[in-house]
């Protein structure tokens, strides 16, 4: 693939809610392309619309207006279940809170999305520990969620996102709820996962650290992006 190709793009995008009789527009001709491989980091206020547009991009809400394309294929133009199969291949996603699954293990938390493609189990555990090795959780992969660091389970939130080798990962406040040191050793294993798989990183972020480490840095502002 090559380096300028685009794996994520977002043109004229617009938001509204409507809260009771009032609407509130949240994105306003929203404009973006991440390319191969690139690090981009998304700040601004607190209600500025950053989750709203992270969850556009990966399909996991609808604009009101405007296109999104991920890999080259436009969203709106396709059903839920072929916009299922294409979250599930091709992107990945890091919540501030990891959202894993409570009642199961590292190892079948970070397996599941290789389930869901149809992955064999014993393929799937596979990879899914070998990710877990590469996060530096070698050791842990029979734990639950409940038995892990803060770290630690946002190292297992990592993992899953990564395990299917998608074309870009979108993170929201991934390191957000960390200590500095947690967040920091985050952060590394973050660029170097970039640098190693070539995976594209989208990253909503309130640390400036972590802004400064992205390759570019966009600021939601007034519903667009400067
Ligand atoms: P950020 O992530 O930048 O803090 P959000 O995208 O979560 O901002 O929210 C942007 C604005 O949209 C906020 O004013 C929020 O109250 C509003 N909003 C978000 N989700 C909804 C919803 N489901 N219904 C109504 N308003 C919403
Ligand atoms: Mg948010």
């Amino acid at each position: 693939m090559s380096n300028q190709q685009a794996v994520l793009t977002c043109h004229q995008v617009y938001k509204n809610y409507s809260q009771g009789p009032q609407q509130v527009s949240v994105l306003n001709g929203v404009n973006l392309q991440i390319h191969a491989g690139e690090r981009v980091a998304i700040v601004g206020a607190s209600g500025s619309g950053k989750s709203t547009l992270l969850n556009i991009l990966g399909g996991l809400d609808v604009p009101d207006q405007g296109e999104v394309i991920v890999v080259g294929q436009q969203l709106s133009q396709m059903s839920a279940d072929q916009r299922g199969r294409l979250r599930n291949r091709s992107l990945g996603f890091v919540y501030q809170f990891h959202h894993l699954l409570p009642e199961f293990t590292a190892l079948e938390n970070v397996s599941m999305p290789l389930l869901i493609g149809r992955q064999a189990t014993a393929a799937a555990k596979e990879r899914a520990s070998a990710m877990l090795a590469r996060v530096g959780l070698a050791e842990r992969v029979q734990h639950k969620p409940s038995e892990l660091s803060g770290g630690e389970r946002q190292r297992v939130a990592i993992a899953r996102a990564l395990v299917t080798n998608p074309a870009c990962v979108l993170m929201d406040e991934p390191t957000g709820n960390l200590d500095s040191h947690a967040a920091d050793s985050i952060q590394q294993l973050m660029l170097e996962l970039n640098q190693t798989i070539g995976t594209s990183f989208v990253v909503v972020t309130h640390d400036q650290r972590l802004a400064a480490r992205m390759d570019r840095t966009l600021t939601l502002s007034d519903g667009t992006l400067v």
